[in-house]
């Protein structure tokens, strides 16, 4: 990297999603400095990977604390233990429980402070398709406006980089394995136990991400649904399975405006 090399703030969970976006932002050649934010969830196993992931990759990373907040925002299941988490797939009337209070607007905010602060002209976030319906900070409009924001904001302007807003979590996951991302450097389940549950919302999503993929998850679940338990298709291995998807190598994907609420 030299002084020239462009920098961005990448808004980093350790969750799926924002794996690739880091991986996919580091490819644009960007100097990175990713952000993860310890607002109070339930558990540290993201953070934990998070860390460990930039640590081997050589990006500076930031942990950020902001539990100090935690009273404005601690009405969510994700946010507050004594709330049962909700099973089963994402739907509007289970998962609403799990939506953190206006969590992308401040997260965004602070990374937006952050990338003034270091002369980052952008920050990256991973926003996918998939979360419109259930998780208003993560649509189009809100990423558009708040872009509109961005810009005007601060003396300068910062935009923000959404690759995967138009893409389910399918297209998320084929990029990714194009790029030879190893997925066992990532966790998505929203308890923080030794196995990931594959009950919740989170868990379930993801595992059928892979099962469409006709690939196991390496990840460790300690139960699974059976039609997600994905067996590879004969003749098929993983990266031709993922090579033979359309429109997933590492198109245009680059330059298109975190999300799920995985960010
Ligand atoms: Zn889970």
């Amino acid at each position: 990297m030299t002084s020239s090399t462009p920098r961005a703030v990448v808004i980093y969970s350790g969750g799926m999603d924002s794996y690739t976006v880091l991986h996919r932002a580091r490819r644009e050649g960007y100097e990175l400095h990713a952000l993860s934010f310890n607002y109070g969830q339930r558990h540290a196993r993201e953070l934990d990977i998070a860390k460990q992931v930039c640590a081997e990759l050589g990006i500076a990373h930031q942990i950020v604390d902001i539990r100090a907040i935690h009273g404005l925002i601690d009405n969510s299941a994700l946010t507050d233990a004594s709330q049962a988490l909700p099973s089963g797939d994402y739907a509007a009337d289970n998962l609403s429980a799990t939506v953190v209070p206006n969590r992308n607007m401040i997260l965004l905010s602070l990374a937006i402070a952050q990338a003034v602060n270091i002369g980052a002209d952008r920050v990256f976030y991973g926003a996918h398709g998939g979360d419109h319906v259930l998780y208003p900070d993560c649509r189009p409009e809100f990423v558009e406006k708040m872009n509109d924001v961005a810009a005007i904001a601060n003396f300068s302007p910062v935009t923000i980089e959404a690759p995967y807003l138009h893409k389910g979590k399918d297209e998320i996951l084929a990029d990714g394995l194009a790029m030879g991302l190893d997925y066992a450097n990532t966790w998505t389940c929203y308890l923080g136990e030794a196995l990931a549950c594959g009950e919740c919302g989170s868990c379930r999503e993801r595992l059928a991400a892979f099962a469409r993929h006709g690939l196991s998850d390496p990840l460790g679940y300690s139960s699974q649904r059976p039609e997600a338990a994905a067996s590879p298709q004969p003749g098929t291995d993983e990266k031709t399975a993922a090579s033979q998807r359309p429109g997933t190598d590492a198109e245009a994907i680059a330059d298109t405006n975190e999300g799920r609420q995985d960010v």
